[in-house]
């Protein structure tokens, strides 16, 4: 029954995929002169991207975001990155070098570990991690300006040591004309900003034009067109993961604060569209929080906003007891998970589905969202069941070490020997023996 109650409510509070609203319907029949689905916009682009390379990404641009760039205007220029530097203001540089030292700080702690073991006499084994040479970060530029998306994009690739890290985001007064956007990518060290945005810019990063190199991993979240883009474009680079709508499950027991409650729920719901989640086995705490909702929202300016988003995607639920309030949570697998409970721990191990945990009152989603250090490009609608959040593991790709001395070979080459005759592979076989002979080891 609880499984199919949470399908049910997925179906009905989070989307699969971004929405697209009406004027970005009305945009796709302007430009390509038939409703075309988003799917099919996005492999449109992609493909001419593919075959007429910046042509293409610079047509694109004028037709969707209404701005005709020159082609040696794609780039941010050193000059515009300083000016933008210079003029912004002394406190957002320190907050953004504080919040680059959290992220640094975390995503160095959690990276992982070269491994070498020596299983047998004679056998060494290892794993060995080195960082993706080229990465592409997909800032989303439009309908507002995301600081904190570069922070916690492009600092998790320095961790991991990414030499090469090119940021595309829209041609927009919250994207690639920001001010204090760019001050932050010149904060962070980041030289390399294009101003281009949607499946555009994917497909330039995926597929390289003139001026923008090829990337090996495309990162970073966007609108649906960006979605799919990355979809698309997948197994020519590698992508981070496909992010829809955000989403909040909060559990809560008698020592929340429905104040808190509240806010946490609104603060989700003012992302819009996103998922907020109340699961509660407290007699009468959804009737305190649904007060505190309407006292909150009648003060907030996005309050209208967020009261949409939480009549479309909102629900306060009352379970029978604790334990089915953890049943429904790792059902629901969600990106973000608030235990707003007197002792997270105790519940900690039991919610074994979410991207990102907050434990206890104190700890609202914000932090994570702005400051703490861990990613918040998390895994959206449901994807949490198998996938995790951005992290500077993301940015490492393994090779894994075999080296043998005459011991080893000889240990192992019976086995090797079975197997190639079994499947037929004399070459195999020989290239054993013919060491083996040479040591006098047959
Ligand atoms: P965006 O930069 O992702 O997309 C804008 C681009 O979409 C435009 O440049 C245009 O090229 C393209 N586009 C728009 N309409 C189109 C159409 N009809 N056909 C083809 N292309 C079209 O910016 P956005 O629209 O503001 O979306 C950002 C999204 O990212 C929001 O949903 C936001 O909630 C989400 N977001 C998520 C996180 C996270 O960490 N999960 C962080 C920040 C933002």
């Amino acid at each position: 029954d609880a499984r199919e109650a949470i399908a049910a409510l997925r179906r009905e509070l989070s989307p699969r995929g971004n929405v697209v609203s009406p004027e970005s319907r009305a945009r796709t029949v302007a430009v390509f002169g038939e409703p075309l689905s988003p799917l099919q916009v996005v492999e449109r682009i992609c493909d001419h991207v593919a075959t007429r390379g910046l042509e293409a990404v610079l047509d694109y641009t004028r037709k969707l975001d209404q701005v005709a760039l020159k082609p040696g205007e794609v780039r941010v220029s050193a000059d515009e990155l300083d000016a933008a530097h210079r003029g912004a203001a002394p406190e957002y540089l320190a907050t953004i070098a504080r919040i680059r030292e959290n992220v640094l700080t975390y995503q160095r702690a959690i990276l992982n570990r070269d491994v070498h073991i020596e299983p047998k006499p004679g056998l060494k084994l290892g794993l060995r991690y080195t960082p993706l040479r080229r990465v592409g970060v997909c800032i989303p530029g439009g309908a507002a300006a995301y600081p904190s998306t570069l922070l916690m994009t492009v600092v998790p690739a320095q961790a991991a040591g990414v030499r090469e890290i090119a940021v595309v985001v829209p041609p927009t007064k919250f994207g690639g004309y920001n001010p204090e956007l760019l001050a932050a990518c010149r904060e962070l060290g980041v030289t390399e900003v294009h101003r281009v945005g949607g499946a555009q810019a994917v497909a330039a990063l995926a597929y390289g034009v003139e001026g923008i190199a090829a990337v090996d991993k495309i990162v970073g979240p966007g609108n649906l067109f960006v979605a799919l883009a990355k979809k698309h474009v997948y197994g020519e680079v590698d992508i981070d993961s496909i992010a829809g709508p955000s989403e909040v499950v909060l559990i809560a027991d008698a020592s929340a604060d429905p104040r808190f409650i509240a806010a946490d729920l609104i603060s989700q719901a003012e992302h819009s569209p996103g998922a907020s989640i109340l699961l509660t086995w407290i007699p009468g705490l959804v009737e305190r929080v649904q007060a505190a909702l309407e006292d909150q929202l009648a003060k907030l300016s996005r309050g209208d906003l967020a009261r949409d988003s939480l009549e479309r995607f909102g629900a306060l639920i009352d379970c029978r007891d604790e334990e089915q309030a953890v049943t429904l949570s790792n059902l629901f697998a969600p990106e973000h998970l608030h235990v707003s409970t007197a002792d997270p721990e105790r519940l900690v191990p039991a919610l074994t589905v979410a991207g990102a945990i907050f434990l206890g009152n104190l700890t609202p989603v914000a932090l994570g969202d702005y400051a703490a250090g861990p990613s918040h490009v998390l895994p959206t609608s449901g994807t949490a069941r198998w996938a995790s959040g951005l992290s500077a593991n993301d940015f490492l790709r393994r090779s894994s070490l075999i080296a043998v001395d005459e011991r080893g070979l000889a240990e192992l080459a019976p086995d090797v020997r079975r197997l190639a005759d079994v499947e037929g592979l004399t070459a195999h076989r020989w290239s054993v023996d013919v060491r083996l002979e040479k040591a006098g080891r047959p």
